[in-house]
């Protein structure tokens, strides 16, 4: 039998809920919350963290059993780790991992470990400062290798490096950080650039595909296909270089998309369930909550939200568009 009982269309279990717990960042990415930006949603529109908790409750009644936390940039929020450790006693989830840029995460590693959670994915789009400092518009390359060293330093297993590849931008390095994945035991994976947000830089010109980055790295040295998936992994085609100590992964969202295995449902900062990353469509589960509609109304909501799940984004169909919300309030 099917683990849990959720099953969206086109028989995809959906048993992974993607976080957003802030739409805050403390860094200023040039394709996802570029310098300048101020509307960010007010502070009594964000679902407090006793609403995600009853609302993770309720999904996993519904068959989820791995949270990403994400956002913005989750360990801004005051009280997440008192928040982690909440939520780590939530019976039936499996798993717990997080996604952070790493400014923070030095001083906050240990005490994310002791709540379970032993995955890590941070983002790191330059192993160069200045430009670190340009993509990000913060100079904090070294706080993030730190914090990195220190996740490592702990035993966090694996310890993905996502890395946006635009060209033009740091197509360059993407050799460099494969062959970081020889010295250090890191999951670097490459991620397509995407027209989410209206404020994502996207262009044509910039884009660089998965298959390009693959040849790319072939240059490097010999590529072998990593498979074992389980029903939790994500979408990423993995690959190991002869000899490496981590591996490499392609996460072609947009030239190779994954939507036949998508698994995931979202829940953006200010408490709607999303579907689709690329589809606007979304249940206001805040509201339902707020308005005491009780447990039954929410579960129905999350069943639907699962029935609605568009089979694929089409976007190389219908022609990139952009979707209205940033990444950082959707949940990266
Ligand atoms: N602040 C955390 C971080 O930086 O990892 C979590 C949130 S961030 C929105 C999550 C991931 O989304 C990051 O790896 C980021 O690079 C990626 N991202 C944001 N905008 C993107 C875009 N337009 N295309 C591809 N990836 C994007």
């Amino acid at each position: 039998m099917m683990e849990g009982n959720l099953q969206a269309n086109n028989n995809r279990v959906i048993n992974y809920l993607r976080l957003s717990i802030t739409d805050r960042c403390n860094l200023r990415c040039m394709y996802c919350m570029p310098e300048g930006i101020t509307d960010f949603i007010p502070h009594e529109d964000i679902l407090r963290y006793e609403e995600i908790l009853h609302l993770v409750r309720l999904a996993v009644q519904k068959g989820i059993r791995k949270v990403r936390l994400t956002g913005g940039e989750p360990l801004v929020r005051k009280g997440f780790l008192g928040f982690l450790e909440d939520l780590s006693r939530v019976d039936g989830l499996k798993e717990i991992t997080l996604t952070t840029n790493g400014v923070l995460l030095k001083d906050m590693a240990a005490g994310i470990k002791e709540c379970g959670v032993r995955r890590l994915n941070i983002s790191l789009d330059s192993l160069k400062n200045e430009r670190f400092a340009r993509i990000t518009g913060r100079d904090m390359f070294d706080q993030v290798w730190e914090g990195i060293q220190e996740a490592e330093r702990l035993g966090f297993d694996p310890i993905k490096i996502n890395v946006v590849a635009m060209k033009g931008v740091n197509d360059d390095e993407i050799r460099d950080f494969a062959r970081l994945t020889m010295t250090k035991p890191y999951h670097v994976r490459f991620i397509e650039h995407m027209p989410v947000g209206e404020d994502n830089g996207w262009k044509a010109d910039n884009f660089i595909s998965v298959i390009e980055i693959y040849n790319i790295i072939e240059s490097v040295g010999k590529l072998t296909s990593v498979s074992s998936r389980n029903l939790l992994d994500g979408p990423a085609q993995r690959f190991k270089l002869e000899g490496a100590k981590g591996e490499i992964g392609l996460i072609g969202a947009l030239s190779n998309h994954f939507c036949g295995i998508c698994n995931r449902l979202r829940l953006t900062a200010d408490g709607h369930i999303r579907s689709c990353l690329f589809s606007d469509e979304e249940t206001d589960i805040k509201s339902a909550l707020r308005n005491n509609e009780g447990d039954q109304k929410i579960l129905a909501m999350i069943d639907t939200a699962i029935k609605n799940k568009p089979l694929s984004h089409n976007l190389l169909k219908s022609g990139p568009r952009n979707c209205a919300r940033r990444m950082s309030s959707i949940g990266g």
